[in-house]
């Protein structure tokens, strides 16, 4: 029987009602509208994408956004400056920095520079120490993303074999400590794979959840999975047949039991969580 295709951005519209329903109760209780500052430097193409779609994602739900847009030739210390401005000023609440930014400009010197209560990506070295420990500020969106997708789906994760293929900051790295830390959507047994890992097809045979995140179009084909295991493919890569993603999806969806789709998969969901997390940020400044 072919997979059951897991419906990423029908669960991300669900998720989006419930927050704007939680704006609405937030707002009349603190006479406070949570918002975002998104800062884009530059002017590429894909990023002005990005951040329209997120501003527009803040629409739908009622958090404000007000946008910062500096030129390409922006220096550091400019860009520190705004940073600055914008982690003292009390009516914002959540900070994104647009990625990647021009190359006169340090990015992890960027992102460390952003208010940990404020880092709604939760790329600040504070906040990744908080949730090694399970004491979460808050949780990355991508990682967070794939995580209420299997709670939400009721796929249980407890005592699973979880393989995750790649281990970027982002992504990878993130959800393999996620997921086999204590509570929902955790307690798994966890294996990361990256490109020195030997005879990965036979690691990735061992999940009962495959987690896949590389950025390889098509790499995970059939015999790299178990019959009957979920397979939730983050990659999103361009080609000209366009967006696939990390698993050879026709291929894959007749050995697996769940299945997420590119696009329409976990990239709505990655975008979802921004917006928690800023709604976070705001309860959490209340609650100082
Ligand atoms: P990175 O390029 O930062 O990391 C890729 C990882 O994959 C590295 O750890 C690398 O290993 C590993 N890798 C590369 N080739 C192989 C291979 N042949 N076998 C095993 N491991 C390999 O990628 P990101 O994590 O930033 O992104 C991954 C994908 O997810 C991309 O397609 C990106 O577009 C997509 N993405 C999607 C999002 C969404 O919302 N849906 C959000 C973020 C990313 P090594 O460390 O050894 O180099």
């Amino acid at each position: 029987m072919p997979a059951n295709i897991l419906d990423g951005k029908a669960l991300a519209k669900t998720i989006r009602e419930e927050l704007a329903v939680e704006v609405v109760e937030f707002i009349q209780q603190h006479e406070v509208v949570p918002s975002l500052a998104a800062v884009l430097v530059g002017e590429d193409p894909a990023s002005e994408v990005y951040v329209r779609m997120k501003r527009r994602d803040c629409e739908q739900v009622g958090i404000h956004s007000v946008m910062h847009r500096l030129p390409e030739t922006t220096t550091q210390d400019e860009l520190l400056k705004l940073i600055g401005e914008l982690n003292t000023n009390a009516s914002i609440h959540g900070i994104l920095v647009q990625l990647p930014l021009p190359g006169q400009i340090n990015e992890q010197a960027i992102l460390d520079a952003v208010s940990p209560d404020k880092d709604v990506d939760s790329f600040h070295p504070t906040n990744v120490g908080l949730m090694v420990q399970g004491r979460p500020r808050f949780l990355p969106c991508t990682p967070s993303g794939v995580q209420q997708l299997l709670i939400r789906e009721g796929i249980e994760t407890s005592g699973k074999n979880v393989v995750v293929v790649g281990r970027s900051e982002i992504v990878g790295k993130p959800l393999s400590v996620m997921m086999g830390l204590r509570g929902p959507g955790g307690d798994a047994t966890v294996t990361i794979c990256h490109s020195r890992t030997k005879d990965l097809p036979a690691v990735t045979r061992e999940a009962d959840i495959l987690i896949v995140a590389i950025g390889k179009a098509n790499f995970v084909t059939a015999d790299m999975v178990k019959p009957g295991a979920v397979v939730i493919d983050v990659g999103v890569n361009r080609t000209d047949d366009g967006l696939v993603g990390d698993v050879d999806f026709d291929a894959v969806k007749e050995i697996a039991s769940q299945l997420t789709p590119v696009p329409g998969g976990v990239g709505p969901l990655t975008r979802v969580m921004l917006l928690v997390n800023t709604l976070t940020a705001a309860r959490q400044a209340q609650a100082k």
